[in-house]
């Protein structure tokens, strides 16, 4: 401890520098003070003593004095600045003291006296961190005694200039309104030209960039941006960018410039009549009447102060869990029965597994949903030798309806780490097995609406297919013309049999049939070729898109060019949902959009330059928000041309399009050349907030709603193709249709209890399939899976897909899981929502996924009855095991699992060890959801399975991953049995032989 600490401790700083301030004392401070290190404990202690005001005191009597000395006064203005720093009371103390005012007169007297000014300069920079001192300076001629000594560019005094721009900066962060008012814009512009264009060997960047800070300073205020678009400033700041995008050592510069450019750009309305969705439906108590509001000019007026943007270069990503419910009130359990217990019997008729026999409920033909398409099952998929190896449903095997155990080739495990799922079973599809052509041509009156079956019939030439024909009529049931439908139908039988592709579990027919009776609020009339024609998984996964440094800064200068260098600019709405007149100019060049389909959404596309095209997505059906979910076809391109997109109202601030995941595209050429598959696309993808803007008034918020834009560009594989390009890969309520009744067809009923039957209709009239999976022993415990309460997490279907399969397979572990359990499983939710192309809601506007607390039938009819199910089962003491809700997550990495209470979920369940076991092998996370969550009253184990679009080790997840998750969530379940304390002796012994045999790393599982 020397004499400073010892000073302190005493408490004598104050009467030492008050009543004995000398050269001396001050000299001998300075030593320790200012050494470079070590001193930071020090000097805060010394701050707590009182020092800053001992300092200030003596610099305010230093310099009172007749001549000040400045032998005193340059250490002590170095030791101020150094102490400043630390004390965030500083400003405040040195106002209470007058030093404000001494230090800006001792700089006045000091002009052309660097070294003087310097350090007064210095202490200044310190005062003016605070805001109250900052204004306070504006406000005693700060700025104007700053700008006389900023001069234009030179070589001399540039220390001197660097701390005056630096003070002035800190002063406007408080006096920017004043430096407005005085139009320092246009000098502080000017100076900013001056220096950036002498300064070729960029020596004096911290000038320019502190030149910068001023102005940005200034463009927080409405204002003074004014002032800066009057004063060019878009332009200036825009060439000085421009020209030095590449130089490193700019980097303060460029950073600092951008976001100056961003702030200033003139805020504007989305290009939209209305911010409500496209589509509206007439659905019960909507309580807020949301007639489309048509938006005018003044509800684009300037809120004034902003928010100060981040360059989103360097955000991190703000993780958000839109899958919890984070409102503390709805948490609470309710305790009780929600309604009348005499409502739960009509679940009674959904669970006839536990009232009749076996035999009595196996499906006759005929007796199913489909019965007009019973035709189709002459349609069977048969496996061929390059089906994959280990081959779960074996046709022969099924068909044969041997009880036997089937011998499966490799192990699930072995298999997901082999890295491919071979859960499927290829199919083959010869000449002459269509029987679906007679269903078409004799079947009641149906035809294509519009134009389209001419264009089919004019371009079937397999040389030269029209692309946009190729978009499938779904064939509306209403028109009546017998020919159209002839043709139509046999132009798709030409396209099945010129280019036939087995597709695993799926069939073009019998998507078409689904798709005919799938009724949308847009009443879509055409379906998209992706879910027509199937999706085979890619051979690998695609890994990540490596992150390009400085592709967003590219971006946002040409966005800023559209303002500065119109030239170029078309500004021609090609493509919107808003205008019933055909938009489409198909003798132009321009590429052609199309989202009136399943799934689809795209409001509007305008073309911007000749290769760049503002997309607008539309909200979720009766609701003014949830721009994120995309899907559209495009048409009319040019080969090896990158175009750009933009999707100009997305609304989340962040997206893992900044972190490396592409979307996805489908190529109708490529699909035609056996290649039927969805890939990742897409480079120079970024994602930040953009110029946009939605007054307070509209949306009620406390602010005015931003919006951020996803850009990407896009090389077309080949010249006038038809392409998808989607959020995700697609998944749609016709495909579940297709792909259960494609399962139900192909399993050995003998084997395999199937039973899909209507849960209840939603509000768009469509039916919930509530299907039931098991094997022909009775009195099994539940397992209830749903999926798909928001439809833009359509990787959340892919996993259910996966899931599906897996448990009618001969897998044994699916055999072992058939026989100890009765699976209940409503694999979408929310098909309103799928169909419609929503991101998150039902045809109510509201995310079905906050109602599980009191849902009204009328309302919420899909919830009421999943929850009515659930309630029933506990009613009669068959609480399911576990109940587990997929969803897919934007915005994290990896599969993890949301769970409920740990300890509640053990305590229901009995089990005496194990928490988050379940899924430590493959690298879950899991995450615990507070107790007392919605549902965890009524079951055991509640999940949330999360799939995120991508995951962290360099790849992005593809639909051969999503489905292999399904099957590994499944033999998660039989861990879960096995390792709780009510497993039977007979399950825990043949799954262990089961799964010992194949994998000795099981035994860790078994470790109860
Ligand atoms: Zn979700």
């Amino acid at each position: 401890m020397d004499w400073l600490d010892l000073l302190a401790v005493q408490g004598t700083f104050k009467s030492l520098f008050q009543h004995h301030s000398s050269k001396a004392s001050i000299l001998r401070l300075r030593a320790p003070l200012l050494a470079p290190s070590g001193t930071d404990r020090r000097i805060r202690y010394m701050i707590s003593k009182g020092g800053s005001e001992a300092l200030l005191q003596t610099l305010v009597d230093t310099a009172r004095t007749a001549s000040p000395d400045y032998v005193i006064l340059l250490p002590l203005f170095r030791l101020l600045a150094k102490v400043g720093l630390r004390d965030k009371k500083f400003g405040q103390k040195a106002l209470e003291l007058e030093a404000l005012d001494v230090t800006l007169i001792l700089a006045r007297k000091n002009l052309c006296h660097s070294q003087n000014l310097l350090h007064c300069l210095w202490a200044l920079r310190v005062f003016a961190s605070s805001v109250t001192t900052g204004a306070m300076l504006g406000i005693n001629g700060a700025m104007e005694l700053l700008l006389k000594v900023i001069t234009p560019y030179t070589q001399q005094r540039t220390q001197v200039i660097r701390a005056a721009a630096e003070v002035l900066a800190a002063l406007l962060k408080s006096s920017n309104r004043r430096a407005v008012n005085r139009s320092y814009v246009p000098g502080l512009l000017r100076l900013h030209q001056d220096w950036h264009s002498h300064d070729t060997a960029n020596s004096f960047v911290p000038i320019r960039r502190a030149l910068l800070l001023c102005l940005k300073h200034i463009a927080k205020l409405r204002s003074g941006r004014e002032a800066f678009l009057a004063a060019q400033g878009m332009e200036i700041l825009f060439s000085t960018i421009q020209n030095c995008l590449d130089d490193q050592s700019l980097e303060p510069v460029i950073s600092t410039g951008l976001q100056i450019l961003r702030q200033c750009y003139p805020k504007s309305p989305l290009p939209l009549v209305t911010s409500s969705s496209a589509y509206s439906f007439p659905v019960p108590g909507i309580v807020t009447s949301e007639t489309p509001r048509v938006l005018t000019e003044e509800d684009y007026e300037d809120d004034g102060e902003e928010e100060e943007d981040k360059d989103s270069d360097s955000e991190d990503v703000k993780e958000e869990d839109d899958d919890l419910e984070t409102d503390v009130n709805k948490l609470s359990s309710k305790p009780g029965l929600d309604r009348p217990e005499e409502e739960l019997m009509q679940y009674k008729a959904m669970c006839l597994e536990l009232s009749c026999s076996f035999e009595e409920l196996e499906s006759k033909p005929g007796d199913d949903l489909n019965s007009d398409e019973t035709e189709y099952a002459n349609h069977h998929h048969i496996p061929t030798a390059a089906s994959p190896k280990g081959l779960c449903l074996n046709k022969d095997q099924i068909s044969g309806g041997q009880e036997k155990e089937v011998p499966v080739q490799t192990s699930l495990l072995s298999r997901v780490k082999m890295g491919r799922s071979s859960v499927h079973v290829t199919s083959k599809r010869g000449p002459g097995m269509n029987s679906y052509r007679n269903v078409h041509s004799n079947g009641p009156g149906i035809g294509s609406s519009g134009s389209d079956v001419s264009d089919i019939q004019a371009s079937f030439r397999e040389d030269a297919w029209d692309m946009d024909a190729i978009s499938c009529p779904r064939i509306s049931a209403s028109f009546s013309n017998s020919t159209k439908t002839r043709e139509t139908a046999e132009f798709i039988d030409q396209l099945l049999q010129t280019y036939p592709k087995p597709m695993v579990f799926h069939d073009p027919y019998l998507y078409m049939a689904k798709a005919r009776r799938t009724t949308s609020v847009a009443d879509f009339s055409m379906m998209a070729f992706p879910d027509f024609w199937g999706h085979c998984p890619p051979l690998s996964a695609q890994p990540m898109l490596q992150r390009k440094c400085g592709v967003q800064r590219i971006k946002i200068l040409e966005d800023v060019r559209r303002l500065i260098q119109p030239s170029d600019i078309i500004n021609k709405v090609v493509f919107s949902l808003d205008e019933p007149w055909p938009l489409q100019d198909t003798a132009s060049d321009c590429l052609q959009f199309f989202s009136a389909f399943e799934s689809g959404n795209l409001r509007k596309a305008i073309q911007v330059r000749e290769f760049e095209y503002d997309l607008l997505v539309n909200a979720d059906v009766n609701s003014t928000q949830h721009q994120q979910w995309f899907y559209f076809k495009v048409s009319g391109m040019r080969a090896a041309v990158p175009y750009r997109f933009n999707i100009i109202n997305c609304e989340k601030p962040n997206s893992q399009f900044n972190y490396g995941m592409q979307l996805t595209l489908y190529s109708v050429k490529e699909a035609l050349l056996g290649r039927p598959t969805w890939v990742r696309t897409g480079y120079d993808i970024c994602y930040y907030k953009n110029h946009y803007h939605q007054r307070t008034a509209v949306t009620g918020a406390a602010s005015g709603k931003c919006y951020y834009t996803l850009t990407f560009a896009v090389t077309f594989p080949h010249a006038e193709d038809a392409c998808y390009l989607a959020y995700h890969y697609p998944y749609t309520y016709s495909a579940l249709l297709t792909h259960l009744d494609i399962l139900e067809k192909s399993v050995n009923h003998k084997q395999v209890y199937f039973r899909q039957e209507v849960l209840c209709q939603t509000l768009g009239g469509i039916p919930v399939l509530l299907t039931t999976w098991s094997s022909s022993v009775r009195q099994r415990p539940y397992q209830v899976i749903t999926a798909r309460v928001h439809p833009g997490e359509s990787n959340a279907s892919w996993v259910m897909k996966g899931t599906l399969e897996f448990l009618v397979s001969s897998d044994p572990v699916a055999r072992l899981l058939r026989e100890n359990f009765i699976f209940k499983i409503i694999p979408m939710l929310n098909p309103d929502g799928v169909i419609n192309g929503n991101h998150r809601c039902s045809l109510r506007g509201e995310d079905l996924n906050r109602q599980w607390l009191s849902p009204s039938a009328h309302l919420q009819p899909t919830i009421y009855h999943a929850k009515g199910l659930l309630h029933y089962l506990g009613s009669i003491g068959r609480s399911p095991m576990v109940f587990c809700d997929f969803h897919g997550h934007s915005q994290k990495k990896n599969v993890f699992l949301y769970g409920c209470s740990i300890k509640e979920t053990l305590w229901q369940a009995e089990a005496t060890v194990g928490t988050s076991n379940l899924s430590e092998d493959v690298s879950y996370r899991v995450r615990i959801l507070p107790p007392n969550h919605r549902l965890s009253s009524l079951i055991s184990t509640l999940f949330s399975l999360l799939t995120a679009l991508f995951n962290r080790q360099g790849l992005q997840f593809g639909t051969g991953e999503l489905e292999e998750m399904g099957a590994m969530f499944c033999l998660g379940l039989l861990v879960l049995e096995l390792k709780s304390g009510s497993c039977s002796h007979q399950l825990l012994t043949r799954a262990a032989a089961l799964l010992n045999a194949e994998e000795e790393s099981l035994d860790v599982y078994l470790q109860r």
